[in-house]
């Protein structure tokens, strides 16, 4: 599988915005939704660390408040020299917007490279209240 070049592209600008002055480990997130539309999120920390809120869960709220509920492609980049995984809080919150993980590109990269899974080669046996509408907007 290639590396989406410009989903990537646009996941690590977002990076540029992280609010990390607690971890110091900036995270951009660049989501593809059904229909075409990307959004992007970067993370942002808080003193409370509790409150802080993941690249990957910014860019998906962002969107789906939008009114998108269809993920169809994510690429996550870390301002490192390692790539890093979306949390399981964050896979999560993909989760409730995707109709079919193993359909769903995950591509993490960092300075020195990008890997590629599925979302469901990450997140195999997600919480599901019922099972997903395909149909969906
Ligand atoms: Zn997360």
């Amino acid at each position: 599988m290639s590396v989406p070049e410009v989903l990537l592209e646009k996941a690590r600008l977002a990076s540029q915005n992280a609010y990390a002055p607690y971890s110091e480990f900036s995270v951009g997130a660049a989501i593809r939704w059904r229909g075409g539309h990307v959004s992007t999120g970067a993370n942002v920390e808080n003193a409370s660390y509790g409150l802080t809120l993941c690249a990957e869960r910014v860019a998906v709220v962002t969107a789906a408040s939008e009114g998108h509920r269809e993920v169809e492609e994510v690429a996550l980049w870390v301002e490192s020299d390692k790539a890093a995984s979306p949390c399981g809080a964050c896979l999560q919150v993909l989760v409730e917007f995707c109709s079919d993980p193993s359909a769903v590109r995950l591509t993490m990269a960092s300075r020195q490279g990008a890997r590629i899974e599925t979302l469901a080669d990450l997140m195999p046996q997600p919480f599901r209240l019922r099972e997903p509408d395909p149909e969906r907007a």
